[in-house]
């Protein structure tokens, strides 16, 4: 049976195979080809990454087994993290598992309701901090200083190994690398994942090209795009509500190496996006994952993709966040439980 991916890739994470894996099977998500976009992007040959299909909803499940199975190998009993949800809800579970201690800093009232319930029901220590992701990854940062814990945010090395493995399943799944890669980008470390696992299945000759890197920031929490630090950084998408990413530089060289680029859209470009792939494709991502998609609709507005492959990553599962899905304007007919009513509504 499939058992993970620190098991399926050990070949390419050397540093973290080892006897007590903590898995919960993660990765070996589905690959999807698109074909209800066609009049929007053109002729490219899109798929989509459903990251959300992880155990816990993300990839961050990615670089949580790889990050909590060297804590634990390492001895450690207790771990911390900053987050805008989707970490916080995989620490927390890969803790469990593990039988150790999961501290969260959660910026206030700015974590989606799936991703916080995830927290609460894996049993994480949660604090709210009044402030942003990028206060509460200091705090993370000063109180590692002080406290025998260890940081399981993607400053973490082992985190990036961990989710470097999602660019080898896209390469075994294509037989080769895609032209163009579209990806959210918020803290950065993803990116440079993806780069870093591509690189490394070239090198290895698995595949003999590589994809150029397309990164996409929300408008109102861009400091890649615009190059200085978003002090108070704002967006539906909350997941990239990050306004000084802890890989600005990593990201910067797979952009540049890959010959790629990094752009922002608006959270109205973001809905438009989060709409069409649920209501044409069937795919239900959340918003930070739709930032892939509305990246790849503007980029594709000047740019010819004819015969291109190009991937979508969808970074998280849209039922984490369901308070932005019931904010689309629901209609729902009312009926009594009566046949004729029924026909009536339905004529
Ligand atoms: C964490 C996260 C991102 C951003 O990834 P980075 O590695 O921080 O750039 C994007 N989408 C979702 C759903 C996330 O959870």
């Amino acid at each position: 049976m499939y058992k993970g991916l620190i098991e399926r890739y050990k070949d390419y994470l050397k540093d973290i195979y080892c006897q007590n894996i903590i898995t919960l099977n993660e990765g070996n998500t589905p690959f999807i080809k698109s074909n209800g976009l066609k009049d929007i992007i053109g002729n490219c040959n899109l798929y989509f990454k459903y990251e959300g299909l992880n155990p816990t909803g993300s990839f961050k499940d990615r670089g949580m087994t790889a990050a909590i199975t060297k804590a634990v190998a390492d001895g450690s009993k207790n771990v911390i993290c900053a987050s805008t949800g989707n970490t916080s809800a995989s620490a927390a579970a890969y803790s469990a598992r593990a039988g150790i201690r999961c501290i969260v800093l959660i910026p206030e009232g700015k974590v989606a309701m799936g991703k916080l319930s995830q927290a609460i029901v894996y049993g994480a220590d949660i604090v709210q901090v009044k402030g942003n992701f990028d206060q509460a990854l200091n705090l993370v940062k000063e109180a590692a200083k002080r406290l025998p814990v260890t940081i399981v945010n993607s400053i973490n090395p082992y985190r990036l190994e961990g989710q470097k493995t999602a660019a080898f399943e896209i390469c075994d799944d294509l037989g080769k690398a895609p032209d163009y890669q579209f990806m959210p980008v918020g803290n950065a470390g993803n990116i440079s994942a993806y780069w870093k696992g591509y690189k490394e299945y070239k090198a290895n000759i698995v595949i003999d090209n590589l994809p150029k890197m397309m990164g996409v920031q929300a408008a109102g929490a861009a400091p890649i795009v615009e190059g200085r630090i978003i002090e108070n950084p704002e967006t539906i998408a909350t997941a990239i509500r990050i306004g000084n990413p802890a890989s600005w530089d990593k990201a910067n060289t797979a952009l540049q190496e890959s010959q790629g680029t990094i752009d922002k859209v608006t959270d109205d470009e973001i809905m438009e996006a989060y709409r069409l792939l649920s209501s044409r494709e069937g795919i239900f991502a959340e918003p930070a994952s739709c930032a892939s998609l509305a990246g790849l609709i503007k980029y594709a507005k000047n740019h010819d993709l004819s015969g291109k492959t190009v991937v979508c990553i969808l970074t998280g599962n849209g039922l984490k966040d369901p308070d932005t899905a019931m904010k689309r304007n629901i209609i729902l007919k009312n009926i009594s439980a009566d046949i004729n009513d029924l026909m009536d509504v339905l004529s």
